[in-house]
């Protein structure tokens, strides 16, 4: 029998188009097929939302499997070394209020869960910093790799900071030249099928007429055809996660050989917190916030003060700063019928754990590999589609919610309807009170493509200083002991081994 799939019509040209169009493209070169066309529109009139810096690891597997050269990062995309998020006075502030939440796992945590011997110690001092040697990498401005490794290769697991423009251009670049993705530049004006049958093809403004089996949605908040045409609703979330706005800059630095932190810094405000990512030649800073709880201006002002107080930056003129809103919430469906929305069509939520882009490449990965070779075919993995990504959005939701659950922060009506119980999600306040007595383990990450392990749990619990009401009574194991020692050789070796941020950056790009 022959495949019925003949072309995969992708709408919309920012980072989720051009990552949804090489997953599909690479896949079905992999798998032999020259008959499967990918087709991307982009309009030469909207442009792409233009931030999204901070990524996750599983990056490097998606940027390796559709054969893409890590080099270029470095050298095209002002790109650094992302090894986790540090939060900063999400307990109200101080010295001593920060905690990492790292990419790597606790060590051996696998079948050791450290977590318990740290607690059964008392639970004093930096968590991360005893089940993992990242934080001290981190701590110190390491980069997570030797000079000389393979791309991708890693001492410590690390993501990217980029340029999310400049990204955009160079998965274009490698859509069109390597992948054989077609390319066109023209708006969709109109939508040819009902709202009850399949889409038979998009009319574009140039008058052509682009027919296709599989329509992908990447249009922006806009969701041309996933909520216009289809009308598949937003399930708004702002009763969760109150924040819907954000202001966003790029800000060089005064020294351009300034050291190059190798976490995303996170640092909590009244209404909102404020991102900090650092490329080589500028950091992009942000403030998110709730406009039911601030108004612009306010948020500008403390933007405005977190630059200005940083003597490593240079003056950034607040006239180039942009706004952004967006409502937070997911929708109810993500593929209808032959149109799978990915990326902000699909919905958005604060980027507090830059969960965004991850979520476009699972989706990707999901549709590239379950393509379906029959349109009935199609029905059955649209529905378990949707049964993940639904899932997926609840658990992001839960989360990030969980960051705000518990805080210590009373210093405005913000956070205190943050910590009240009624914002929160059921699932969050019955794990809560598991925690009471028992540490999030693998047990409260039962899927095996789960987005947030429950080690991501553990270090956000735990450097935020909640404790369990009964300490867990560790008769202290072979395995604990020297999974602890293990922490400690390779934090001394991994410290005395790598080299800053920058000059492994330096040496990559080649000055
Ligand atoms: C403040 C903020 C901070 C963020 N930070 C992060 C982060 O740190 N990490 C992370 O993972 N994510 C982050 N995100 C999310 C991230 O930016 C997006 O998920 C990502 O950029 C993907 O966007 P997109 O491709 O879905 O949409 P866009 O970039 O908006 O692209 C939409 C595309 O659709 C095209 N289009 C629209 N209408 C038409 C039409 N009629 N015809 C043809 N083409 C059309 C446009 O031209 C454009 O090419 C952040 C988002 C915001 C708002």
């Amino acid at each position: 029998m022959t495949d019925w799939m003949h072309t995969v019509v992708v709408v919309g040209g920012g980072t989720a188009g051009w990552l949804t169009a090489c997953a599909v493209a690479a896949e079905r070169r992999a798998a032999g097929d020259i008959r499967t066309a990918v087709v991307l529109i982009e309009s030469p009139d909207i442009p792409t939302i233009g931030v999204g810096e901070g990524t996750w690891p599983s990056l490097r597997t998606t940027l390796r499997r559709i054969g893409f050269d890590e080099g270029l990062l470095f050298r095209e995309a002002d790109a650094s070394f992302k090894q986790g998020t540090c939060f900063l006075a999400w307990n109200g502030g101080g010295d001593a209020d920060r905690y990492y939440h790292p990419f790597s796992l606790p060590t051996g945590y696998a079948t050791t869960n450290l977590a318990q011997a740290w607690l059964a110690n008392g639970g004093v001092g930096d968590f991360a910093g005893f089940v993992t040697p990242q934080s001290a990498v981190i701590d110190r401005g390491l980069a997570p790799k030797q000079a000389g490794m393979p791309d991708y290769a890693f001492a410590v697991n690390y993501a990217y900071h980029l340029d999310a423009g400049r990204f955009a251009d160079l998965l274009r670049i490698h859509a069109v030249d390597r992948l054989g993705v077609r390319h066109v530049r023209a708006n969709v004006t109109r939508i040819e099928g009902a709202p009850d049958t399949d889409i038979e093809a998009v009319i574009l403004d140039t008058g052509v007429r682009e027919a296709g089996d599989l329509f992908i949605d990447c249009t922006g908040h806009r969701a041309l055809l996933l909520g216009e045409h289809y009308r598949v609703p937003l399930l708004p979330v702002d009763d969760v996660l109150f924040n819907d706005s954000a202001i966003a800059a790029q800000v060089p630095y005064a020294d351009v050989q300034s050291p190059i932190p190798s976490a995303t810094n996170s640092t909590a405000t009244p209404a909102g917190w404020i991102w900090d990512i650092a490329l080589q030649s500028r950091r992009g800073i942000g403030h998110v916030y709730a406009s039911s709880f601030t108004s612009d201006d306010e948020a500008r002002r403390i933007l405005a003060g977190y630059i200005g107080s940083d003597p490593t930056l240079r003056d950034s003129d607040a006239a180039d700063w942009r706004t952004l809103r967006f409502q937070p919430g997911y929708r109810a469906r993500f593929w209808e019928r032959n149109c799978v929305a990915v990326g902000l069509s699909a919905g958005f939520i604060e980027p507090l754990e830059a969960s965004a882009i991850a979520l476009i490449e699972q989706s990707a990965a999901l549709i590239a590999q379950q393509l379906p070779r029959e349109r009935v075919i199609m029905d059955a993995v649209a529905k378990q589609f949707n049964d993940k990504l639904t899932y997926h959005w609840q658990r992001i939701i839960e989360f990030l919610k969980l960051h705000y659950a518990v805080s210590r922060r009373d210093d405005s009506e913000y956070w205190r309807a943050h910590r009240s119980r009624g914002s929160w999600p059921d699932s969050l306040a019955d794990k809560l009170l598991l925690w009471r007595q028992q540490t999030p383990y693998h047990r409260d990450a039962p899927m095996l493509d789960e987005l947030f392990p429950s080690a991501s749990y553990q270090y956000v619990l735990y450097g935020m200083g909640f404790r369990p009401q009964y300490m867990p009574n560790c008769a202290e194991t072979v395995e604990l002991e020297q999974a602890t020692q293990d922490v400690k050789k390779q934090s001394r070796r991994l410290v005395s081994g790598l080299i800053p941020n920058r000059s492994l950056i330096q040496e990559l790009v080649g000055r």
